[in-house]
């Protein structure tokens, strides 16, 4: 019986079959000279042997070949595949929101109705999502936006607050202002923080009454109609610096202006300060948005305020700040 010098078990069904007893060099070697041409059965089964082993030996060659190349073609798909798809996701960054932003200033001033008992960020967002959201933008922000969450109440000229909404409220320094308690620590961690680096953060309003909002608006309307301009005008002017009640984000407790000491102005020179520089960098960290950017004012409906920051929990806040966006877009695109 054959034997398989690998295993020294019988070799039923292998190529070694016939691979012959183990034999001595000497008889392995091509015959003398002067027997050549002479018919050795024992060498040509040998050949035939070795044969065979190489014969199969290339076709195992062959076959690690293919795997390897397999791989690397696939590893070359995907790496394809990725860079394509980060090269989509950054185009979609940097072209305009002119999708969004259409959807969110011709959104139908028709919500009020919508918004009276519960937070109005339901109302903003079904007409934006069938219309806008591109595919690639869809799997660049998070899936699991909750826009039910109260962080992301949203409060603009056509998502007005629901009527006598007054959140919990909590004192956030010793000047008196008032956020909503579930931020107020956030606010607090925050200008604490930055003034730990040596800043000189302070806020210079916060949390607005519904009645006080209405007061402050009536103030600038007075103001305008006294430099000579007619009621409407005098009205349209004031919208252009202030929210009209009821669509303001300091009634929301959500919202805080913060500025300098050494700057307590209400002017976009605020920006130049290092407080801005390091709220720039640092806000969403505590879970709050520059809310009114020069960029998206088209958007939002509000000029550009640099001091304006609002509070939507970390996850929401990094998320917008990475992808340049305002609170509106964010909405619109995860409803
Ligand atoms: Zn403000």
């Amino acid at each position: 019986m054959p034997q398989d010098n690998r295993t020294n078990r019988p070799a039923q069904h292998s190529p070694y079959q016939n691979r012959p007893a183990p034999q001595n060099r000497a008889q392995n070697r091509p015959a003398p000279q002067g027997q050549q041409g002479a018919y050795n059965p024992q060498y040509n089964q040998q050949q035939l042997y070795y044969k065979k082993l190489a014969k199969e030996k290339r076709r195992r060659m062959l076959r690690r070949r293919r795997i390897v190349f397999g791989c690397f073609v696939l590893c070359l798909c995907l790496l394809i595949f990725f860079v394509l798809r980060f090269a989509l996701q950054k185009n979609d960054k940097n072209s305009p929101a002119s999708a969004p932003a259409s959807v969110a200033t011709s959104t139908p001033a028709s919500l009020p109705a919508a918004a009276q008992s519960t937070p109005p960020q339901n109302a903003s967002t079904p007409p934006s999502t069938s219309v806008s959201t591109p595919a690639p933008e869809a799997t660049a922000v998070p899936t699991n936006v909750d826009l039910s969450s109260w962080e992301l109440l949203l409060a603009n000229a056509n998502n007005p607050i629901a009527e006598g909404y007054v959140p919990e409220l909590a004192l956030v320094d010793t000047q008196q202002h008032q956020f909503d308690k579930r931020a107020a620590p956030a606010l607090k961690k925050m200008i604490a923080d930055g003034n730990a680096t040596g800043l000189q953060l302070m806020i210079c309003s916060a949390y607005r009454s519904h009645e006080r909002q209405t007061t402050l608006f009536n103030q600038l309307v007075s103001e305008n109609k006294a430099k000579g301009m007619s009621e409407e005008e005098a009205v349209a002017k004031a919208k252009t610096i202030r929210n009209v009640p009821g669509t303001s984000e300091h009634e929301t407790g959500l919202a805080a202006d913060i500025v300098s000491v050494k700057h307590q102005v209400l002017e976009e020179t605020f920006e130049n300060t290092p407080e801005f520089a390091w709220l720039s960098e640092n806000a969403h960290k505590y879970g709050f948005i520059l809310r009114y950017s020069r960029e998206k004012s088209a958007i939002t409906g509000t000029i550009y305020e640099p001091w304006h920051y609002r509070y939507v929990g970390v996850e929401n806040a990094t998320a917008i700040k990475e992808q340049g966006i305002c609170l509106e877009e964010y909405i619109a695109a995860n409803g």
